[in-house]
């Protein structure tokens, strides 16, 4: 359902993305692992047009698009259909938290003001945040602020949620209850692109593991055969360090 064939990024001298072929089935749990400064942000936000790409193409539910050539309306299109979970939360900090979910459904979707309301409160019952409707970011600690910024990405309904170090930014006490909403997701086969450096949600949770450097996948497969037999020298090293 989703399919990216040579997409390529530079910036200034430096190639970022080397032609990255990627395919993605519906409800697939992908999670993207690998040093820092090899792309894996970079793969993330050319899949959402946050970042344009100097080639490729994409695939995406219906969509299909020739990143050099695409219209306004196609990159809008893109964005409803790939909604994406930022490291910092991202939240606008002048609106409550029940604004903050419905913010995307006016806006982007076009919806009434009530209908997208109604959507967040459902939302915010999921997520587990109901009686937090009329908080403000501040108010809110580094969870419950990323549970809402996931909670946005859930309201979209987007084909795919791009996932960019979720929990990178929290304190450890909050990591649990993020990766909990996620594995939520996760169960309820919620198709997701997840940058992290969290092993054993990787571990417990991904259908396959990239594994990228220098802006190339390397390697990837199913985390018990590639945390168990690395086949590439470099997984093995990137492995040994973090596991
Ligand atoms: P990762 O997420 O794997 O740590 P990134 O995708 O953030 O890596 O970055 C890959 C490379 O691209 C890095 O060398 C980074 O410095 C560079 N880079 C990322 N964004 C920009 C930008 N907006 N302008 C210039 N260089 C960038
Ligand atoms: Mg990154």
């Amino acid at each position: 359902m989703i399919r990216v064939q040579g997409l390529t990024k530079r910036f200034g001298d430096s190639l970022v993305l080397d032609a990255i072929d990627l395919e993605i089935q519906q409800g697939e749990i992908i999670v993207v692992i690998g040093p820092s400064g090899t792309g894996k942000s970079t793969l993330l936000r050319c899949l959402n047009f946050l970042e344009r790409p100097d080639a490729g193409y994409l695939e995406v539910g219906e969509l299909r698009l020739d990143t050099q050539k695409v219209s306004r309306r196609e990159i809008l299109a893109l964005r409803r259909c790939t909604a994406f979970v930022f490291q910092n939360y991202a939240l606008f900090a002048n609106k409550t938290a029940l604004e903050n979910i419905a913010e995307g459904l006016i806006v982007v979707n076009r919806w009434p003001k009530a209908k997208a309301h109604a959507r967040a409160r459902e939302i915010l019952e999921r997520i587990g945040l109901a009686d937090k409707a009329d908080a403000y970011p501040a108010s809110l600690s580094g969870g419950q602020q990323q549970r809402v910024g996931i909670g946005r990405a859930m309201a979209a309904q987007a084909e795919v949620i791009l996932f960019d170090e979720p929990t990178s930014a929290l304190d450890p006490e909050w990591v649990e209850e993020v990766l909990g909403l996620m594995k939520q997701l996760a169960a309820e086969r919620q198709t997701m692109l997840v940058v992290s450096h969290e092993m054993g949600f990787a571990r417990d949770v991904a259908d396959r593991v990239i594994f990228m450097e220098g802006g190339r996948i390397v390697e990837q497969g199913p985390p018990a055969r590639l945390f168990s037999e690395p086949r590439d020298p470099r997984t093995r090293e990137f492995l040994r360090k973090v596991l």
